[in-house]
Order: structure tokens, then C-alpha cells, then sequence
């Protein structure tokens, strides 16, 4: 049956361990030291802007749908298609959230739609707080037409990068175009400190104002004196060394996952019914996960009986994102557009994706797939990036 064959594992680059012990041999082992100022000014010298890190991805998510003044009795609009920490933080402020279906063409938020939502929101004189926007898999929504009608409208942008990091639109990194810009450091994105998160801005200020209630929002210079409310959100010293020697490989794991998801995609041409996400000219996609789109009668087997397939052989496969408005938690909320996501959810799978897939290990899972519909299996598999 042969090893196990998860989703995305983490993979150390070979720095990390040197910098956790760095912490340990100068006893910064708590939320402040050396690792989480260096880290912070290498992620901002990487993205351009400055950079907060934190606990989690939403965490982060929570402080700038805040410091946009999120609130009770507000909606703010999300993308349908994506994972439930993009959302809840709109729930824990106590606003609701309104979901935006996605484009055929690119799986992310509909341009179309999002003007739609505007258009009638602003009909009722109750424009939303802010959107906030996902970049799927690795992939980047069709930002330009996006802030143009934010822009219009006046609704500020967060953008969820979270499985984003690395990747472009119109060769600027995704998360620097919108008011405030997520990422993810949990275990199984594209780079790792086994969990954290940083937010990042075009205002330096909202991000002192993020740190500050990052770390309890204590009064400076007035001992355990507390005028705003804060949160037990800081990143930790230890994790960030693990962080720091993530983003020295952070090029190679990009390349590395590109690599993984274009050999699926020529081993899977002459099967027809089965295509990768797509990867529009205007992004740079790491293809964190490789997706799938299965068209059953072109491909000649359910995405269901793919994942089953691949279980049976030890192989990890999921489903593409549960749209939002399909969660009981979120049943009940409006939404706008029709049910691309709902498709997507339904015929996308993602495939094993880790940078450390073993080309042999690679191949296993593309001869189930073969298998599935009669294809003859591979011995090896094609050429890289
Ligand atoms: C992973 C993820 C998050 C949450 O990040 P954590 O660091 O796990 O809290 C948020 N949004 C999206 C789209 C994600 O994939």
C-alpha cells in the first residue's frame, strides 16, 4: 500500500534549528527577542511594507477587520469560496457577513458580483464596513477591477493571503494592494512556524495600533492600566526562529510546488475532463495545492470516487473549500451571484501538494488518477519549471 501520502506537509529549509536555538541560548523564550524583530523586518523587506507578526492567520485577520472599524449591526463582504478563519473574525466583532460568489474563469470573487452587491447596498444608503477578499491556493483574485469599485464605493480592502504568500498579480506580491494584507504561518502553508500569522499595511500606524492590542493593549507608561480592549495575540520567539529560516526557502518552495502541479497537469493531458486550477496571465500562482476541476462525463469518474481511490491507496486527497454559505454556521446570511462556488466545491479536488513530494511518491498518486478512468500508468513523470 505504501507510506502515507499527506496534503501539504511542513518542510524545513535547515536554518530554523540554529535560530530556535538562538532563542533558547539567549532565554528570549516568551513573545518578545531577536527572532520576531529580525523576522518582522525581513517579511517587511520582502513585501514592502510594515509588518506586524502574531499568533495566527486569524488572529491577524481579526486585528485589521478591527482597526477598519468593524462592528456591531455592520456587513462586510467575503468572498464565498474560502476557509471559515477568513470569516469568523467578521462574527467575532459582532458584524455579519455578506458572500460574494465566484468567476468560472479565475475560482476567486466575481468583479461582477461585488458590483452588483455594491450597487444595491449603496441603493439602501448601507454601504458595507469592508471587503475582505481571498487569494485561493496559491492563486490571486482579479484585484484591479476589484479596488477600482471599492474604491468607488469607498469600502476598504483586506486581502486574505493567507495561502497566498508568494505569489503575484501583475507581478506585485498579493496582500500589498488592499488596505491590509494576512498571511499564514500554520502548518500546512506554503512556509511554516508550525502556527502564526502576520498582517501587514500601507499605514505604519494600524500596525503599531495591531501590536499594541496584540499584546494586551497595555497603557504605556502606567503599570497593568488597561483603557482599550486587547488580545493574547503574540507571535512567539521560538516559532519565530522557525519563521525566519522558512523565508530564506520561501523561492524554492514556490518553485518547488509550481513544479509538482504542472507535472500533474502533463501527466494528466491526454485523460480530458480533468484541468488544473486556472492561472490567469495577470498572477503569478505558487499553486500551493494543486486543484482540480473534474468534468464527470469528459473525465469518466466522480471527484468523489477519486478521493476514495486515492484513500484506499493511502493517499490524501480533499475536496475544494465548502462555500460559506453552505456552513450551517453561516446559514441564514445574504449572499449575491450564483453557484460557481458551489460547483467548484462540488467537482474540485486538491491533490497531494507538499514541496517535499518525492517524484516517486508523485507518481503514485498520478497512476490512481490514471487508473480511475482506464489510463494507462506512467513510469516517470515529465519535465519541471
Ligand atoms: C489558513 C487560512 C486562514 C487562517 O490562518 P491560520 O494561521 O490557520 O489562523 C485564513 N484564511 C485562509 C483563506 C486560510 O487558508
Amino acid at each position: 500500500m505504501g507510506n502515507r501520502i499527506h496534503l501539504s506537509v511542513p518542510h524545513m529549509g535547515g536554518a530554523e534549528q540554529a535560530f530556535v536555538e538562538s532563542a533558547f541560548a539567549s532565554n528570549w523564550l516568551s513573545t518578545v527577542g531577536e527572532n520576531i524583530t529580525a523576522f518582522e523586518e525581513e517579511f517587511e523587506g520582502l513585501l514592502g511594507r510594515p509588518a506586524v507578526a502574531v499568533s495566527s492567520g486569524t488572529a491577524a485577520i481579526h486585528l485589521g477587520l478591527r482597526l477598519l472599524g468593524v462592528g456591531p449591526g455592520d456587513e462586510v463582504l467575503c468572498s464565498d469560496l474560502t476557509f471559515v478563519a477568513m470569516c469568523n473574525p467578521v462574527r467575532y466583532l459582532g458584524a455579519e457577513p455578506v458572500f460574494l460568489d465566484s468567476d468560472r474563469a479565475t475560482w476567486h470573487l466575481d468583479p461582477n458580483v461585488l458590483e452588483d452587491a455594491l450597487r444595491k447596498r449603496a441603493g439602501k444608503n448601507k454601504l458595507p464596513r469592508a471587503l475582505a477578499v481571498a487569494h485561493l491556493y496559491g492563486g490571486c483574485a482579479d484585484l484591479d477591477p476589484i479596488l477600482a469599485l471599492c474604491h468607488n464605493y469607498g469600502v476598504p480592502v483586506l486581502e486574505d493571503a493567507a495561502e497566498a504568500l508568494g505569489a503575484r498579480y501583475r507581478n506585485k506580491p498579493v496582500g500589498t494592494f488592499g488596505d491590509f494584507g494576512v498571511y499564514s504561518l500554520n502548518g500546512n502553508k506554503i512556509i511554516t512556524a508550525t502556527g502564526g500569522g502576520v498582517l501587514i499595511s500601507s499605514n505604519p500606524a494600524w500596525i503599531e495600533k495591531a501590536r499594541f492590542w496584540s499584546q494586551q493593549a497595555r497603557d504605556p507608561d502606567a503599570s497593568y492600566q488597561h483603557s482599550e480592549l486587547g488580545y493574547n495575540y503574540g507571535f512567539s520567539n521560538v516559532l519565530a526562529g522557525i519563521a525566519r529560516g522558512q523565508l530564506q526557502v520561501l523561492d524554492r518552495r514556490v518553485s518547488e510546488r509550481r513544479g509538482i502541479a504542472i507535472k500533474y497537469q502533463r501527466a494528466f493531458s491526454d485523460l480530458g475532463g480533468i484541468s488544473l486550477m486556472p492561472q490567469p496571465e495577470w498572477g503569478f500562482h505558487t499553486n500551493w495545492l494543486s486543484c482540480f476541476f473534474i468534468n464527470e462525463r469528459e473525465f469518466g469518474a466522480s471527484r468523489d470516487s477519486l478521493i476514495r481511490r486515492l484513500e484506499e491507496a493511502n493517499i490524501e486527497s480533499r475536496p475544494v473549500w465548502k462555500p460559506m454559505h453552505m456552513q450551517p454556521l453561516y446559514s441564514g446570511c445574504e449572499r449575491f451571484g450564483g453557484t460557481v462556488a458551489e460547483e467548484l466545491h462540488r467537482h474540485g479536488i486538491c491533490l497531494a501538494s507538499s514541496s517535499s513530494l518525492e517524484e516517486v511518491d508523485q507518481l503514485r498518486v498520478v497512476n490512481i488518477v490514471r487508473g480511475a478512468v482506464g489510463g494507462g500508468p506512467q513510469s516517470r513523470l515529465g519535465g519541471g519549471v
